[in-house]
């Protein structure tokens, strides 16, 4: 459990990063270094994240990743035609020339 004496912010965890310059408290080291630029302090709103019920700021996932994720890989690959298909016999056994 982490705790701000400065803005006496409790968080779950160890993972999460809180910076007492700003008092924000990030997901993740990635989102801490986010927001820092040129030793001062973005609005993480500004830069895309978004903040969790539990007051956190998180980077939200790429959309792209989230239509993965959110779509089952269980469609098997359709193979058609090619398995069943068979030569047709040319009927004429032993034509030699
Ligand atoms: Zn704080
Ligand atoms: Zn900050």
């Amino acid at each position: 459990m982490g705790y701000c004496s400065k803005c006496h912010e409790r968080w779950p965890g160890t993972a999460r990063a809180h910076f007492t310059g700003c008092h924000k408290t990030f997901r993740s080291a990635g989102g801490f270094d986010k927001h820092r630029k040129d030793f001062a302090c973005l609005d993480p709103a500004n830069i895309g994240m978004e903040m969790d019920e539990k007051g956190s700021w998180l980077t939200p996932m790429p959309e792209d990743v989230k239509r993965r994720l959110g779509c089952p890989q269980n469609t098997p690959p359709e193979v058609e035609g090619s398995a069943k298909f068979k030569p047709k016999s040319r009927g004429g056994r032993g034509t030699h020339a």
